[in-house]
């Protein structure tokens, strides 16, 4: 009786066969690595059920991997003992993609191999990898828990459709029976194997067997010898969580392999550390900075961050209470032995054990950021941590990659670490007036500081273009003073937190009015007190004009070849902050701003007498405007205007 029946693939799964087995034959043996991943998952998760429902386990209490290969029948099998899977299940899992990310991935692929090969694994479609290899795949299992006969067996030749059959299978836990192409025997090879297993697969807490070979004769002389196999299972990779094991005996090229499978990242780690921490809470950590941001932002159900582990038994993916939200780029491993095994991400919150992982990790991680940005001497130590790092980038490069990728991240932290907004602050990074990539931190500005300065002067615009335009740094480019240029959407919120580096204030040269105090000789206080005098009675005449889109008019030093500029009351939301919040839809108080004019420049001197005042007055504020990014409210108005004084 055949209880057989076809389905078709989901569309998008048919895409990715399509992908898998056109684009990346060229790095066929990854199949092997996301294979044994999924199998070391399903244990995984059979090890995390039980411990509800030990009876999961029936009479099988061994976890492993069995990898074993038929070179008559051209057959390469995968068999693990983990969490199985109901026919139902094989339908939905091995059918569909549940993730939307296969547009995505297929437009990530870049036509190189080597890259696209690395991607597969990110992006949940790793099980199809199989179809580079194999011309037709099998896989039978049975979910724990049910009888033997409700095994399933799944057959596909990776086209279009697939089959679903009842089977009864004696074992608990999946079998996945790759059907070689004849371009892909080598993989019916045990040394190619175990030379694969060691490159990909090492770390996997699990044992992965082979059975043993050993070589025989043959019966008649002259005829050549064969391998046999032994019977036996062996072990063939370590076996041991890595993260248990003392840091002196892990290299570092140990380190980065384990970061490759834990990450699905194939670019090595910037840095980690490792640590074994004792006290009234015991843990292990083993964090990683990745050297680029992922490229799959966008998916939020991917399992990245830091894995918890109990007692080395996998407790959840993206443990987010054992990290700040600002530090979510770290991926790595926490192990302890304090939180009960059946915690879960609810009893997270609560648990005073993980508050203290928590503090502990992100000490830990600001230390290897101080290692990484070298503070400058005289910095108290990093505490303890040493930052292993791989490659041969210098340790001021890697900060710079970090920052690069992760800055816009880190700086989140300014408003919500209070507790370590200082160290915080020392490892932000700004572009300025005298730099244009982001390097400059808050200690090199003020060791560049001028004699008589007494802040710390900054913009937030939305481009560094827009930035380093802006009229309101006239007098501090002409007075040599640096100004942080600042661009990313969190400064202007982060800063707001921020009142002082080390004992100088921040202040943003677009609020309040400018106090340059010492920076300003005599002879340009008086220069500048007789203009203000001279244009004193059009101030007024600006301010009747203007009333309903100014706060205020007043004459300032701040510009130099500028007629005017737009800034905002010292507590004041700045503009740009004010203009961001409404494109996000969110309700913004009406705050008007203050039109500060430059009483030396010849178009605010052309104002008194002039039979356009009114039409000048809404030019030079509409400019001022469009100065700092914004726009006219009525732009028609604003070109009208223009217009009629250019005829
Ligand atoms: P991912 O592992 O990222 O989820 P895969 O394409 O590798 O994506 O696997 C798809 C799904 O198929 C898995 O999520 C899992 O539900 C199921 N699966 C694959 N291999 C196994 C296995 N050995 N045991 C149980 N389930 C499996
Ligand atoms: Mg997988």
């Amino acid at each position: 009786m055949s209880n057989k029946q076809k389905h078709s693939f989901q569309a998008e799964v048919a895409q990715v066969l399509h992908l898998v087995t056109h684009s990346l034959y060229s790095h066929p043996e990854i199949f092997l690595r996301e294979l044994i991943s999924n199998a070391s998952d399903a244990c995984d998760k059979l090890r995390f059920e039980a411990l509800h429902d030990p009876a999961l386990y029936g009479d099988q209490p061994q976890l492993e991997v069995r990898i074993s290969f038929d070179k008559e029948a051209r057959t390469l099998t995968v068999t693990d003992t983990g969490i199985g899977m109901s026919e139902q299940e094989a339908i939905d899992n091995l059918g569909t993609i549940a993730k939307s990310g296969t547009r995505a991935f297929a437009a990530k692929l870049s036509g190189d191999d080597k890259a696209d090969s690395q991607l597969i694994g990110q992006f949940g479609v790793g099980f199809y990898a199989g179809f580079i290899v194999a011309d037709k795949m099998t896989v039978e299992s049975r979910r724990a828990g049910l009888p033997p006969e409700q095994g399933v067996r799944w057959v596909s030749d990776g086209s279009g459709d697939f089959e679903v059959e009842t089977i009864t299978r004696a074992e608990r836990g999946t079998s996945v029976i790759l059907h070689l192409r004849d371009d892909a025997l080598e993989f019916a090879d045990g040394w190619r194997l175990k030379e694969l297993i060691g490159k990909y697969s090492d770390h996997i807490s699990l044992p992965i067997k082979m059975e043993g070979e050993k070589w025989e004769e043959a019966e008649q002389e002259g005829q050549p010898g064969r391998m046999v196999k032994t019977g036996e299972w062996e072990t063939v990779n370590q076996a041991n969580a890595l993260w248990t094991r003392p840091k002196k005996d892990v290299t570092d090229e140990q380190y980065v392999q384990f970061y490759e499978q834990l990450a699905h990242d194939w670019q090595p780690p910037l840095a980690w550390t490792h640590n074994r921490v004792e006290g009234s809470t015991e843990y292990t950590q083993l964090l990683y900075l990745p050297s680029h941001a992922p490229m799959d932002m966008w998916d939020r159900d991917r399992r990245t961050g830091v894995k918890l582990y109990v007692k080395r038994v996998f407790i959840m993916d993206d443990a987010e209470q054992l990290l700040p939200r600002y530090l979510r780029f770290v991926k790595g491993v926490v192990d302890s032995a304090d939180l009960p095994l059946n915690v879960s991400r609810e009893l997270l919150q609560e648990s005073r054990d993980v508050k203290i992982i928590r503090e502990g990790n992100t000490r830990r991680v600001l230390a290897l950021l101080e290692d990484l940005a070298k503070a400058p001497a005289g910095e108290q130590p990093a505490e303890g941590a040493e930052a292993k790092t791989d490659g041969d980038q210098a340790p001021a490069d890697k900060y710079a990659t970090f920052w690069r990728e992760f800055g816009a991240v880190l700086k989140e932290g300014l408003g919500e670490d209070t507790g370590n907004r200082e160290r915080l602050l020392k490892l932000v990074r700004y572009a300025s007036t005298q730099s244009d990539t982001p390097t400059v931190g808050l200690a090199d500005y003020k060791a560049r500081m001028k004699e008589g300065q007494k802040a710390i002067y900054y913009i937030t615009a939305d481009t560094l273009a827009a930035a380093k335009n802006s009229p309101q740094l006239e007098i501090f480019r002409k007075k040599g003073i640096e100004v942080l240029l600042m661009t990313d959407r969190v400064d202007e919120w982060s800063l707001g937190f921020v009142r002082e580096f080390d004992g100088t204030p921040l202040q943003s040269v677009a609020k309040g009015a400018v106090d340059l105090g010492d920076l300003q000789d005599e002879a340009e206080k008086k220069a500048a007190e007789e203009a203000a005098e001279a244009v004193k009675p059009v101030l007024d005449r600006l301010k009747a004009a203007l009333k309903d889109q100014v706060e205020d008019v007043r004459v300032t030093t701040r510009l130099v070849d500028s007629p005017a500029c737009l800034v905002v009351k010292d507590a004041g939301m700045s503009m740009q902050l004010a203009r961001m919040l409404k494109q996000a839809g969110q309700d913004v108080p009406q705050t008007k701003p203050v039109l500060e004019i430059n009483p030396e420049h010849p178009l605010v001197k052309k104002l008194e007498g002039s039979a356009h005042f009114d039409d000048l007055a809404h030019i030079l504020f509409d400019q001022a405007l469009l100065a700092e990014g914004g726009l006219p409210d009525d732009p028609a108005a604003y070109v009208r205007r223009v217009n009629a004084l250019l005829v």
